[in-house]
């Protein structure tokens, strides 16, 4: 075994002197700072072995450096969305947008093949990270994350919850069969009544794989106790993960929030009471707010309860995430573009478009808990960034356009057509085991 990760590590070694010693040089007409709210102009920035290494406007250019042009462009830190499904992607037909279908019809095997083809969507819309919050069959998720992070594809950096963990059942109502047979339907959800088997989900989870541990707070009326919360969040801290809770109650909200869980997903347990709580304690709120346009998707109700919530949690100064729970099929669209569409949900709020680029960034790199390694444009973190003609903090609507998307240091997409050769390779070429 040692001798295998010595192996490993060298390979690693090689791979980033011989592939990405290339200097690259960006002129950056504009470079927005989201967390300041500030755009700078005619900045240079400097990559080298696929993290920043200046960023300035009196930065030299280096000599021999790849020099990319964006100096009529802005250039700003790549997107996160905080709530996806890159392996769930139900449809009209054959299933009637009926998830549960989805789950009998398709294999692990297909919808991880899916997640790459969505996960490379999300980056050509500018989406650098995406946290996958379950419901991907069988560690699907974890799969796509260690072949993006070993090399093989492009994609966004993954933080993958594996199972959903809850009550028996699960989100579902499921057949004594399934729920007893534990095959078809089942891999979607991790079991978890007891405390014991609350510890066992946990450790599971953490064993293949995951960066973050998703919970149903709240699925069945029984749902988690504070006290079981509690022991959650306390056994994944063992193994460094936090716990996010997916809410679809007020009662389970005040659970969740007095348990001190780190994130909750979906609106539908909000209030301004809870919102206030949320700021207080800092917990992250991924609200999933579907826009009206995406027809078959939301009903003016929920939207008007959606919008109307999503201004109440920006009042109280909650933590807000940009999310989406964008796991379905828009024909015509591509995942990407599904998930840029939720923008129109936080104008309709009137959150202003710097706030709305704070939560689709800064935040999302602290919810993702990379933002000491990825995300900002800042010397020393890997290089990730994108670029728009327009200026997001103008408009939002800018990040509709995006031209330019650049991941480690390479180049993924340039004048709005993805190049995505120099990510395909054939073989791990980051090292073997990157769980
Ligand atoms: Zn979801």
């Amino acid at each position: 075994m040692r001798t295998l990760l010595g192996h490993a590590l060298l390979i690693i070694g090689v791979a980033v002197t011989a592939a990405d010693a290339q200097v690259t040089a960006i002129r950056a007409g504009r470079l927005v700072d989201p967390d300041a709210g500030t755009v700078a102009t005619n900045q240079i920035i400097v990559i080298e072995n696929g993290r920043f290494t200046a960023v300035g406007a009196n930065v030299a250019i280096p000599t021999g450096a790849q020099v990319i042009d964006l100096s009529t462009q802005t250039v700003l830190p790549g997107l996160v969305d905080a709530h996806n499904h890159l392996a769930l992607t139900y449809k009209q037909f054959p299933e009637n947008n009926v998830y549960y279908l989805t789950y009998v019809l398709e294999s692990t095997a297909l919808r991880a093949i899916q997640a790459v083809s969505n996960g490379i969507q999300m980056l050509a819309s500018g989406f650098t990270i995406v946290r996958d919050m379950g419901n991907n069959a069988n560690y699907a998720d974890v799969a796509l994350r260690m072949a993006i992070e070993q090399g093989w594809i492009p994609g966004p950096t993954i933080i993958p919850s594996g199972l959903i963990i809850g009550g028996m059942g699960g989100q579902f109502w499921p057949t004594p069969e399934m729920a007893k047979d534990h095959n078809i339907v089942y891999p979607e959800y991790l079991d978890a009544d007891t405390r014991d088997e609350i510890i066992k989900a946990v450790r599971q989870n953490a064993l293949f794989g995951a960066r973050v541990i998703k919970i149903c707070v709240d699925c069945k009326p029984w749902g988690y106790s504070v006290d079981d919360i509690k022991l959650f969040i306390s056994e994944a801290a063992k193994a460094g993960l936090k716990v996010e809770g997916h809410v679809q109650t007020v009662d389970g909200g005040k659970r969740a929030v007095e348990a001190g869980i780190w994130s909750i997903a979906h609106d539908r347990g909000m209030t301004d009471e809870l919102h206030k709580e949320m700021a207080r304690k800092g917990v992250w709120r991924a609200g999933t707010e579907t826009p009206i346009s995406l027809t078959g998707h939301q009903t003016q109700q929920r939207y008007d309860f959606t919008v109307r919530m999503l201004r109440n949690a920006w009042e109280n100064k909650a933590p807000l995430t940009f999310s989406t729970d964008a796991d379905y099929y828009v024909p015509g669209k591509t995942r990407g573009e599904v998930a840029i569409e939720f923008i129109e949900t936080w104008k309709a709020a009137g959150i202003p478009a710097r706030d709305v680029l704070r939560a689709m960034t800064t935040n999302g790199f602290k919810v993702s808990e990379t933002e000491t390694t990825r995300g900002p444009i800042k010397v020393g973190m890997w290089a990730d960034l994108i670029a728009v003609p327009g200026n997001p903090l103008e408009s939002i609507d800018a990040l509709r356009d995006v031209r330019f998307v650049m991941k480690n240091g390479m180049v993924f997409k340039r004048d709005g057509v993805m190049t995505p050769a120099a990510f395909f390779r054939g073989g791990p070429v980051n090292g073997w085991n990157t769980r």
